[in-house]
């Protein structure tokens, strides 16, 4: 849909943000809740290093907030257009924003990252992949 090189196919597609190649999330799918959010320290294409600087994806929680009021302001108009009640409503914001949970937090590093990072297809960090190579990392 969206093509390679942008960050919205970064996004979607779960890849790295420097080369859009390696995966950002070990596993593609969200649904696989023990390993929802695990990552690689470096991209295992071009050895970018997804921490950028310590506590880097702490800042993903402004993303997350925005994510989360976003999708409630979705969910609540869908359902008072249906005729539901308030209480009913705030039922369903609570577990429709529990059940998006794991996609939530992926989506927020994701465009976290993709804000500082952007795309360069010719970026390579030999010493990683070098020390990939050997086993050394990872
Ligand atoms: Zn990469």
């Amino acid at each position: 849909m969206f093509k390679k090189g942008s960050k919205i196919y970064s996004i979607f597609n779960n890849k790295c943000p420097k080369c859009n190649e390696g995966n950002f999330f070990e596993d593609n799918n969200p649904l696989h809740l023990k390993k929802v959010m695990k990552m690689g320290s470096h991209c295992t294409n071009c050895g970018f290093k997804y921490e950028i600087e310590p506590s880097f994806f702490y800042g993903a929680m402004y993303v997350s907030y925005g994510l989360t009021v976003g999708f409630s302001i979705i969910t609540f108009i869908i359902l008072y257009l249906l005729g539901l009640e308030l209480l009913s409503i705030f039922i369903g914001i609570i577990i429709g924003l529990v059940l998006f949970t794991p996609i939530t937090l992926r989506l927020a590093r994701l465009i976290y990252i993709n804000i500082f990072i952007g795309y360069d297809p010719n970026y390579k960090n030999l010493d990683i992949i070098k020390s990939v190579d050997k086993n050394e990392l990872l």
